[in-house]
């Protein structure tokens, strides 16, 4: 896949860690090792979880958990270990105040509520998913013919609302996931503010395209994986390609872990034959 196809998929990326990340090309012939997928399922995925008594810092949970608002100056470079952050109040928190969990989300296990809007390729990139799964994973019918802005929880694909920064290249923006169209916020936003399931219950746009730009299907699956809980880009995902083996394998081992998965209980599933 070329640089620039690969660059343009970064320019849609969501997350400072994806974007600052967009610049090397890191895609690589080999296959990943396991605990290479587990680390970019981690970095894409899991966000600090609600620990205990603690509130969280909305700043820090748009964080991942690997990249991390940790707090520096209690950082014990030594051990590598965490031993601090902030709460809501800006004061530090330390353990055993603060103990750090990194919790993975995701749509629960029932059938993912889809309204495609009429778009053809949201329909080919859920059959591809549901291919490489190999089983059903999306509802196509539910929320069909319910208006966009009164859909309680399901992903909506709305055509021709990818936002575009101000003198930015449209051809750079031309898809992304988030919580409404023309918009540019984070859904792990959302999972934290209600009843801590870890589950996404809640809207989520895939904005398709804008006037200059139309997205193919690698890119409409690429935004599936966004509103299927892959937040941030690894390589293979937005990194040295819109899709790659370690997509699949990430997205299934998310599915294959129940939301709220602890790091250290996650198990990498990778039963493909790559
Ligand atoms: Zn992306």
């Amino acid at each position: 896949m070329s640089l620039n196809y690969a660059s343009l998929i970064c320019a849609a990326a969501l997350t400072v860690v994806a974007v600052s990340a967009c610049n090397s090309d890191s895609s690589s012939s080999r296959p990943a090792t396991d605990d290479e997928l587990m680390q970019y399922l981690v970095g894409s995925n899991l966000r600090f979880g609600m620990a205990h008594d603690l509130i969280r810092d909305t700043d820090t949970i748009t964080q991942t958990c690997l990249f991390g608002s940790r707090y520096r100056d209690e950082w014990d470079d030594e051990t590598d270990a965490f031993l601090g952050y902030w709460d809501r109040e800006q004061e530090i928190l330390l353990p055993p105040h603060a103990e750090l969990e990194c919790l993975s989300w995701r749509w629960n296990d029932d059938l993912i509520p889809v309204k495609t809007n009429g778009s053809e390729l949201a329909e080919r990139a859920m059959d591809e998913i549901e291919r490489v799964f190999n089983r059903h994973v999306f509802d196509r019918h539910s929320i069909a013919n319910v208006p966009d802005d009164e859909i309680d929880a399901g992903i909506i694909v709305s055509m021709g609302t990818s936002p575009v920064p101000d003198g930015a290249d449209p051809r750079a923006f031309c898809a992304n996931v988030a919580v409404g169209p023309n918009d540019l916020s984070p859904i792990s936003n959302n999972i934290w503010q209600d009843d801590a399931s870890y589950e996404i219950d809640f809207p989520v746009f895939i904005n398709l395209g804008n006037p200059d730009c139309s997205p193919n299907l690698n890119i409409v699956i690429h935004e599936f994986g966004h509103a299927m809980g892959l937040e941030g880009h690894f390589p293979g995902f937005g990194m040295g390609g819109a899709i790659s083996n370690n997509f699949w394998l990430v997205l299934f081992s998310l599915y294959n872990n129940p939301p709220g998965t602890r790091e250290q209980d996650l198990l990498l599933h990778r039963p493909f034959g790559f």
